[in-house]
């Protein structure tokens, strides 16, 4: 295990977080925006009778056993309330607004039903009042709780609702099932760091939990944090125009997100283990939904614990934030694993998001079809790219057979079929179609400008443009205002009419990720200002991570073009953890080694890990550190001065629906 020796405590490290719908700008947002128009109408209500809405099983599942919530519907946060159920309430409503697509509509509702409800004897969740959920079973002496939800307040709230409910145990162990931060981030609020790390209370994840739990949102990190707001919508209003779920769950908390180390891994791809006198059956399931991730079985109890292998949606098996493609035909295959070692002998199957379902037969029947909804995807995007179409093409053209599609745990919520069918295209064959007229295209903006030139202008375009949103093309006409929009960023008038066609998509998307995108783009075309403080999370979150990868996020902020011609080599001894690496400048590379100095180095640096994650933060500079005794240095030591000066920091606001505006080097 790499990663991390001692606890981390960060803010909300999913970084949407920086901005927050109480401020002015989203009442801006409010304001600006649009009914829905009479295309988006008609398509909203054809969707209404294309799906099996008189089957409300669903409602029944996800309010079954229910037994209080919290009083007043808030947890609060360090920066106003980390979740508040109360804006959703409009959600209550049985009449579907013209502006949401009925169908998410309706898992926006499910969504919305929150509380502590009982599972079966000694199993109990706390849902609704985080993105994720958290399950406690009842041990011999007493409580086993399954992932700790994104922050330490609601973790704390959701343990708090279940002691007041139930008699009062102590937490003896923490199971996190899989890698991803609204599975992890509470754990502070449930137990402490000390008791981690003495032992004291078990806390269990599955093999190289670690090394994924913070390395996936490192590197590429300040991108995903960006892309994250779009995708999830935090910046936008709570209201029948604006975020009304995430497909997966109601919203991201914001409150004090921390990491506690496990002291006990799941290594084998099955393992049995007794916890508190229950036994527990995990199996590993990597490189599915999470890189690290693993179910549960407990056989006493009769209950399956699918992580978050089988939800009620269709998945991500790319996530529009950003991150690497995940495999859906071993996803699938998992599934099939699940059924075949445990479907014979389940009456409770529960996830990590979503309500659970009872009844062998029917959880049967529901994880046959998720375990072919995504080989249906792997398969026929295989099928038809190895046609020879082209991503868009296969996305365009897929769907799911009316077995699948009539399913609503199959639907796409926070998954697409399209988004996905190009993932597994990306999976196979990356970007490239192919085509040599795609190889080396030019840039966004520069092809805008001759495109708009070719079409007699950007008045011709929009008037044309005009046209088609009023005959409901507005995926065409979102990409085309576009095109003016990257020629020219100040057209008012295409601005303003790529909004409104993105907003009118957003009303019409079944996934809540795509409305949220769609809602998030608009806002941002009609003026809502970018984020512009950089989130505490990343210098936080970089505490946790190796010295290596610690080093190659250097690596990744060096300005090669400021580099060129420079040679540098600079020996760190880290005083704290008895660790010496050389770090290489040349070429306009930064590698790194860990091992002997170097005794030809420009400089040797002593210093412990702390004073160094500050000082690459830029929270110190060396010449404080230095006078502080923090740093100790031989050699030249305007080479270290010289070398820091080379790192870029990321604007964390950076612009995605018009042109870059500040120049980058
Ligand atoms: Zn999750």
């Amino acid at each position: 295990m790499t990663a991390l020796r001692n606890t981390v405590t960060m803010l909300a490290a999913t970084g949407a977080l920086a901005l927050y719908c109480q401020q002015a700008y989203c009442q801006q947002v409010s304001a600006q925006s649009k009914d829905a128009e009479p295309s988006t109408r008609a398509a909203n209500a054809a969707f209404a009778t294309s799906l099996p809405f008189s089957d409300r099983a669903d409602f029944d599942d996800a309010r079954r056993g229910f037994i209080a919530t919290l009083p007043d519907g808030v947890v609060a946060g360090p920066r106003g309330p980390a979740f508040d159920t109360k804006p959703y309430a409009f959600l209550q409503k049985d009449e579907v607004p013209p502006t949401v697509n009925p169908s998410l509509w309706r898992q926006a509702q499910l969504d919305a039903i929150n509380g502590l409800f009982k599972v079966t004897d000694r199993v109990y969740q706390v849902r609704g009042i985080d993105i994720s959920n958290m399950t406690i079973i009842e041990g011999d002496s007493g409580l086993i709780v399954i992932d700790t939800l994104l922050s330490n307040e609601t973790a704390k709230a959701a343990l708090d609702l279940y002691l007041k409910n139930r008699p009062a145990k102590p937490v003896v162990a923490v199971i996190y099932t899989h890698s991803h931060i609204d599975h992890f981030g509470g754990a502070g609020g449930v137990i402490s760091a000390d008791d981690a790390a003495s032992g004291k209370v078990k806390v269990l994840a599955p093999d190289r939990f670690m090394d994924y739990a913070v390395s996936e949102n490192v590197i590429a990190g300040n991108a995903m944090r960006r892309r994250a707001q779009y995708m999830y919508g935090p910046s936008l209003p709570v209201s029948d125009r604006g975020q009304i779920d995430t497909g997966l769950g109601k919203a991201l908390s914001r409150g004090t997100v921390s990491l506690i180390p496990p002291n006990d891994l799941i290594k084998q791809d099955t393992e049995t283990r007794k916890i508190d006198g229950v036994e527990i059956e995990f199996h590993l399931v990597p490189g599915s939904e999470a890189p690290a991730e693993m179910i549960l079985y407990v056989p006493q109890f009769k209950l399956l614990d699918m992580a978050e292998d089988a939800t009620h949606n269709m998945h991500n098996l790319y996530t529009l934030r950003g991150a690497e493609i995940r495999d859906g035909r071993l996803w699938s295959r998992y599934i099939g694993d699940a059924i075949a070692r445990y479907g014979d002998r389940t009456d409770a199957v529960i996830a990590q998001h979503h309500w659970p379902m009872w009844g062998n037969d029917r959880i049967v029947a529901y994880l046959k079809k998720q375990r072919d909804l995504y080989k249906f995807i792997h398969d026929q995007s295989v099928r038809l790219l190895n046609q020879g179409l082209t991503p868009t093409e296969i996305a365009d053209r897929l769907r799911l057979p009316p077995s699948l599609a009539n399913e609503w745990s199959a639907r796409g919520y926070y998954g697409t079929l399209s988004h996905n069918a190009k993932a597994v295209y990306q999976f196979y064959l990356g970007w490239y179609d192919a085509n040599p007229a795609d190889l080396d295209p030019l840039p966004r903006a520069e092809a805008a400008r001759k495109q708009v030139d070719y079409m007699g202008g950007a008045d011709a375009v929009i008037q044309h443009a005009r046209e088609d949103f009023k005959a409901g093309q507005y995926r065409w006409v979102a990409s085309v205002m576009s095109q003016v929009v990257f020629a020219d960023p100040a057209n008012k008038q295409a601005r303003e009419l790529g909004a409104d066609a993105l907003e009118q998509l957003g009303y019409q998307s079944e996934a809540a990720t795509w409305r949220n995108a769609y809602l998030v783009g608009a806002s941002e075309l009609r003026g809502a200002p970018l984020p512009s403080q950089a989130s505490a999370a990343n210098a936080e979150l970089l505490r946790g991570v190796s010295i290596d990868l610690a080093f190659d996020f250097l690596g990744v902020r060096l300005n090669g073009p400021k580099a060129s011609g420079k040679h540098i080599v600079i020996n760190w001894t880290f005083s704290d953890r008895n660790e010496t690496h050389v770090m290489n400048l040349e070429n306009s590379a930064l590698t790194h080694r860990a091992g002997k100095p170097d005794d030809k180095a420009d400089t040797s640096v002593r210093l412990t890990r702390a004073t160094f994650d500050a000082i690459s933060a830029r929270q110190r500079g060396f010449p404080d550190a230095i006078a502080a005794g923090e740093v100790v240095l031989s050699g030249d030591p305007s080479k270290l001065r010289e070398l820091f000066a080379l790192f870029d920091d990321f604007a964390p606001g950076f612009e995605i629906v018009e042109p870059r505006k500040a120049s980058v080097e």
